[in-house]
């Protein structure tokens, strides 16, 4: 449903992505590793036309990704976006952050949007902190409304960017776990994790990004197990 075809990103003169081809196929759960500035956050970026990319192509099932179109907003919608912080309207209430996008972006009816944004609240483990501000929930409670927040818009994907490494390690769990159920789910996400152990046990696939080339990609035992490059091989080495 997500697919990269030869695709080319520069800041400037610094090519940062040099020739991306891989696909995330519906229902399946990929995980995307790789060494810090190999370009992770910017693929996912030029996902859903936060960024713009030169050459080649993505393709979200066969409409073609187009920063500069129309058909963006279209779809962001269909492609929801989780971020390292959580970026919650810090003057809503984790509901209110839940039905924002719906209310204003969908234009839904109020009483079912808010019904569904309870539903999603409850599904990360948050019936009982609806009404509090993000100032007064911790991190990984904040992760988990940004997760609500983002299937609020049933989203047929789900980028994910290092959605855990923001938090205290006491915290990781608990938002794994919410991942956990949707992968089981079957929920198509990407997600960009230093956790290695997480992506052994949730990805059906697994990219190992190389100074903005897959230098390997496979099933999670073929990569993180039995890695055939010695650059996947030096990687795991050293965050493991
Ligand atoms: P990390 O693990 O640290 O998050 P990453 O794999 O996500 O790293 P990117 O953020 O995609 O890496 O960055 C890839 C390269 O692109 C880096 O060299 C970075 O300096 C450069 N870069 C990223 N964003 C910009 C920008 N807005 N302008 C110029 N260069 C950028
Ligand atoms: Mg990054």
């Amino acid at each position: 449903m997500i697919r990269f075809e030869n695709v080319h990103k520069s800041y400037g003169r610094h090519e940062v992505l040099k020739g991306i081809d891989a696909e995330v196929e519906k229902g399946q759960v990929v995980c995307l590793i790789g060494a810090s500035g190999s370009g992770k956050s910017t693929l996912l970026r030029c996902v859903n036309g936060l960024e713009d990319y030169q050459a080649g192509g993505i393709f979200i099932d066969d409409r073609k990704v187009d920063a500069h179109a129309a058909s963006i907003h279209d779809i962001r919608t269909r492609v929801a976006m989780v971020f390292q912080r959580f970026n919650l309207f810090p003057h809503m209430t984790a509901l209110e952050n839940v039905m924002e996008g719906p209310a204003q972006v969908l234009r839904e009816d109020r009483k079912e949007v808010r019904a569904r944004a309870e539903e999603h609240l409850r599904s990360v483990g948050l019936a009982d902190k609806m009404d509090f501000y993000p100032s007064a929930l911790s991190g990984g409670q904040q992760q988990r409304v940004a997760i609500a927040r983002a299937l609020a818009m049933r989203p047929e994907a789900i980028l994910l960017d290092e959605p855990t490494s923001a938090l205290d390690p006491e915290m990781v769990g608990e938002v794994l776990n919410v991942l956990r159920d949707l992968a089981d789910a079957h929920m198509t996400m990407l997600i960009v994790t230093h956790e290695i152990q997480f992506a052994r046990e949730v990805a059906d696939r697994v990219f190992f990004l190389d100074s903005g080339r897959i230098a390997e990609q496979g099933t999670a035992e073929e990569v993180l197990a039995r890695p055939k490059s010695e650059r996947t091989q030096e990687f795991l080495r050293r965050v493991s």
